[in-house]
């Protein structure tokens, strides 16, 4: 289907558009964009092509009105994955695409499995009798707190179960945490654990308390981290209250990520499907988020040793680890249905490269209302759809296709996004050129991460745009944030890209397709207690989410940049001589970890390729600086040469994959980034030498090594012949 639109979009572009045309037009939008340039104080743009200066238009032209209205709008439902409520969603989205001009709107569906809870209870048995509440309690200035139709907290695809065992606290429950259990002689076998959130995904916590056989899982937010530590909670303040309760899948993602039944294929009516047992990405026990309010009781009563200093958590209690004293019962059980999901997605066809895509997308379902996540995201995005809509119907439209994607079922696995790259894996591969996720925004830092490759334009674009409630760049207060993750890069100091692990819809695109990948926004999970709860709505919105909407203006600004930057460069600007730098930091990291495991590892050869692949890297950049100030006569006659160059650009990232995938998770196939497997969230840079060392498998560590050194060739080699045809271009001219 997707060819087929492509094709289809490529015949209908070329009917529209001549080259006579474009010249016309350039000329056109070269006269409006001078004359509306004109007189705009515009922050830190200096440019000078007719091209920049219709880009200069982006800035100052997001609407905070626009903005709050499709939050209103869209966040007016609790909206979960596979409610009717969402497919409305799914509706007011397209037509919103349609409306800012984009060319097709399509509809994309799955059927997928989406627990929903029919059964939940906890009870404190021993040695005081207490009925967790597990709910969390409107609250007056909040009317959309009241409604019914909210589902109560869980956690999506833990397994059903009726447990009663004595608890024990395992602080973060990482590995790490066990292993300080593991010293003090205590075992969790048989136990229900009681883990706090944060530093690790869900689902790796409670797979590790399973491993080491728990028999059930209690997930809560300490006041240490999501709460009256932290600051005033709602609704005096943004932090969680007593009795808040954030809801997540502990669907095991580092294992695969999307429907877990149809691992590697799309979700369509008729395809094969794993029985529920064989799916390895299912907990195998019963875990329950719950509220600090609700955890007290419990904790309170834990008797045995007093925690080590760092595991003391922010509840008036002396905290202990558990070992006989308290006895709790859980009671679980879900309604294990297949239903329907629907991603939306719009393309805005380029003018001279229709075929060519850069693509953004976030996610539309959410957890109740879900006004900051992802809804404050995706309307700052639909803004960015509409400012670009409208630059296009001045007759700057841009030269590549802009796809945007409104993804389902995010929340429960990234499985919209997930499904749809595996459907249409063939025609994604080579054509979208760059994939931006955007997930929900909230009014806090700045924080970006992605492929190093784009690390320079990012830093540049970031000089552009203001940062809310400030007189500096984002840049600025970007790199104020990062203050040791900087890097000099020609006299300029420029943050780092941290790499995409797990956690949103990039997944697909970055590890199993290898598409050029970046995330990008203004705070996260751990900036705000109403984070995947009833009190994510519209009024936590208006008073703490983004009251005055500027970082919702400033984020559409710096996408719609992104986009356009992308959708128009000459020659894409992908910096393969900075995602050498970054690998060979990455390179120091593996042998800090081979010497901590005492395993050989031929590090001289990982180098040797890095260095090769950073040669060529900056061999090629010099001739594609020189590409770029070529004039538009020299550009036009080498335009299927440029165009074989872009392609060979985007062609070198999926260079990094491995078609065997890593070994016990052949999902992931890219060799520099995975999302760790005890971990989750965080990306491990160099997954396969890196989890062999630590596994102490001499023979999978010399394997791996040769993979990643093939991995590290075959980079190079698609740089190589990259800079060949610069080279051919540059001589031709
Ligand atoms: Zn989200």
């Amino acid at each position: 289907m997707f060819r087929l639109m492509l094709r289809r979009l490529i015949s209908k572009v070329r009917k529209t558009f001549r080259f006579g045309g474009i010249l016309l037009l350039s000329c056109l939008v070269l006269v409006i964009a001078i004359k509306q340039v004109q007189g705009k104080n515009l922050p830190g743009l200096t440019t000078a092509s007719a091209q920049e200066q219709a880009l200069e238009q982006l800035i100052g032209k997001p609407i905070a009105q626009q903005i709050e209205t499709h939050v209103r709008a869209l966040a007016s439902k609790p909206h979960e994955a596979g409610t009717d409520a969402n497919t409305k969603t799914a509706q007011y989205y397209a037509k919103k695409l349609r409306e800012y001009g984009f060319d097709e709107v399509i509809f994309n569906r799955y059927e997928v499995l989406l627990p929903r809870p029919v059964k939940r209870e906890v009870t404190l048995l021993q040695p005081e009798s207490y009925n967790l509440k597990l709910i969390e309690p409107p609250i007056p200035s909040d009317p959309d707190s009241y409604n019914q139709a909210l589902l109560p907290p869980f956690n999506p695809y833990a397994a059903d179960g009726d447990v009663t065992a004595p608890v024990v606290y395992v602080n973060y429950g990482l590995s790490e945490d066990y292993a300080v259990l593991d010293s003090m002689g205590i075992s969790v076998k048989g136990k229900i654990v009681i883990a706090r959130y944060g530093r690790s995904w869900r689902g790796v916590k409670s797979r590790l308390a399973a491993q080491r056989g728990a028999v059930g899982c209690l997930l809560y937010s300490d006041p240490a981290d999501d709460g009256y530590v932290k600051g005033k909670v709602i609704p005096e303040g943004k932090w969680r209250p007593e009795f808040g309760v954030q809801t997540g899948s502990v669907l095991d993602i580092p294992k695969y990520p999307g429907d877990p039944l149809t691992p590697m294929q799309p979700s369509k009516p008729g395809v094969d499907r794993l029985t529920q047992s064989s799916a390895v990405t299912l907990e195998k026990i019963p875990v329950l988020p719950i509220s600090y309010g609700d955890a007290l009781p419990i904790l309170r009563n834990l008797d045995g040793e007093v925690v080590p200093k760092e595991w003391q958590g922010g509840l008036p209690i002396t905290y202990r680890i558990g070992d006989n004293a308290a006895v709790v019962r859980m009671q679980l059980q879900s309604d294990w249905s297949v239903r329907p999901i629907v991603n939306v997605i719009g393309i805005l066809r380029g003018r001279s490269e229709p075929e060519k895509i850069v693509m953004v997308g976030s996610h539309r379902d959410a957890w109740g209302f879900g006004a900051n996540d992802p809804v404050a995201g995706e309307s700052s995005l639909l803004e960015s759809a509409r400012t670009i809509g409208e630059l296009a119907k001045q007759g700057h439209r841009p030269q590549r296709s802009i796809a945007i994607a409104s993804w389902d079922a995010e929340e429960y696995g990234m499985i919209g996004s997930t499904e749809y790259g595996e459907e249409f894996q063939d025609a994604l591969k080579g054509n979208v050129v760059v994939y931006l996720n955007r997930e929900f925004y909230i009014a806090a830092d700045f924080n970006a991460s992605g492929v190093a490759s784009l690390q320079p334009l990012l830093n540049q674009i970031t000089k552009e745009v203001q940062m809310p409630d400030s007189d500096k760049s984002i840049f600025e207060a970007w790199r104020e944030s990062q203050q040791n993750n900087t890097v000099t890069v020609n006299g300029m100091q420029e943050v780092r890209l941290d790499g995409l692990g797990a956690g949103s819809d990039y997944m697909v695109f970055m590890h199993h397709l290898g598409i050029p990948s970046l995330d990008f926004g203004f705070g996260g999970a751990d900036d705000y207690g109403g984070y995947h709860s009833r009190y994510d709505s519209y009024w936590f919105f208006k008073n703490y989410g983004d009251p005055g909407i500027a970082y919702g203006e400033r984020l559409t600004e710096l996408v719609s940049l992104f986009l356009l930057r992308m959708a128009d460069a000459r020659v894409l600007p992908f910096d393969y001589a900075s995602y050498s730098e970054a690998i060979d930091r990455y390179i120091d990291e593996l042998s800090e970890v081979a010497q901590k495991h005492s395993v050989a590892l031929d590090l001289d050869r990982i180098r040797a390729a890095n260095i090769e692949l950073r040669t060529t890297a900056q061999k090629l950049n010099a001739e594609t600086a020189q590409i770029a100030t070529m004039s538009d006569r020299s550009l036009e006659r080498n335009r299927e040469a440029i165009s074989r160059l872009n392609n060979l650009l985007v062609a070198a990232e999926s260079a990094f994959l491995d078609q065997n995938g890593l070994p016990r998770r052949p999902w992931y196939r890219h060799q520099i980034y995975a999302p760790g497997y005890d971990t989750g969230y965080n990306a491990e840079p160099l997954p396969g030498v890196r989890e062999a060392i630590e596994r102490k498998d001499t023979e999978e560590t010399e394997q791996m090594t040769n993979v990643l050194v093939s991995a590290l060739n075959r980079v190079c080699d698609t740089l190589q012949e990259a800079f060949a045809v610069g080279l051919e271009v540059n001589k031709a001219t």
